[in-house]
């Protein structure tokens, strides 16, 4: 039975043939778009920050940032690629500073509930029976209440109203009420890193239940394709395929 998640619904919505690719050929793509890569580095310096905080070491903002430097130093290849123009890499970076100084001044001394994970795998099923998997950037108990947090770098700014019916956000509220909560409230948090705002939804304020009949319908019609036409779209140039893929190499 597979086991889906978010990402690879994503995939198949953006483009199948890219789903394609990735998830029935399960061909590796060695390009990455520097939005991705600094968002990588950014959660790994809050993992870090977090994991001392749970076994009691608060780091300072300087060796959090010194972390995420030498983070990107190492991991930078060369097929990071920038996309938009008159950007560099050097701004990717210094936009990621941005993210962890608002973050950590926002929320220092890190003291608003007790952090019991950070990476958090958790599977689950959605109230169709539908296997998913989902990764948590961190879990949280605070008065009696699991919160959930997730880290965004980039993307845009989204409304209260958008995330209540949002896709991601439904299912990590499923996988909370499943296999972390026993029986405790749930809250998510998402933390818009770039525009240094946090938004809080609890579960009654969720269509969970809406969100979970729409993966199901999507997961049906994915499972009975077996044609996947390329999509060409507006982020076709930061597909990770796209030197594989004939038509986006024809336009
Ligand atoms: S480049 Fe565009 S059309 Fe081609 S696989 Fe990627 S998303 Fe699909």
């Amino acid at each position: 039975m597979t086991c889906w998640s978010h990402t690879r619904l994503s995939a198949f919505e953006q483009c199948p043939f890219k789903y394609y690719l990735q998830y029935v050929e399960k061909r590796k793509s060695p390009v990455q778009g520097i939005e991705g890569f600094m968002g990588n580095r950014v959660h790994e310096a809050l993992q870090r920050l977090y994991e001392g905080v749970m076994k009691g070491k608060i780091l300072g903002l300087k060796e959090v940032l010194e972390f995420y430097a030498k983070r990107w130093e190492e991991k930078y290849h060369p097929h990071v690629r920038v996309v938009k123009q008159d950007t560099t890499p050097e701004d990717y970076f210094n936009e990621g500073i941005s993210c962890i100084e608002w973050f950590y001044r926002a929320h220092h001394p890190f003291d608003r509930g007790t952090t019991l994970a950070v990476e958090k795998r958790v599977y689950f099923s959605t109230s169709f029976g539908d296997r998913f998997r989902a990764v948590m950037d961190r879990v949280d108990l605070e008065d009696n209440k699991i919160v959930i947090h997730d880290y965004k770098t980039g993307g845009k700014l989204s409304s209260k109203e958008d995330l209540a019916a949002d896709r991601q956000l439904s299912l990590y509220y499923r996988a909370a009420e499943q296999s972390i909560a026993e029986g405790r409230p749930i809250e998510l948090r998402w933390h818009f890193l770039r525009y240094g705002k946090m938004i809080s939804l609890s579960g009654s304020e969720m269509m969970v239940e809406e969100v979970e009949k729409q993966v199901h319908q999507l997961i049906e019609v994915i499972e009975s394709t077996d044609e996947y036409p390329p999509k060409l779209g507006p982020r076709c140039p930061w597909c990770g395929y796209s030197e594989m893929c004939p038509v986006y190499q024809d336009g």
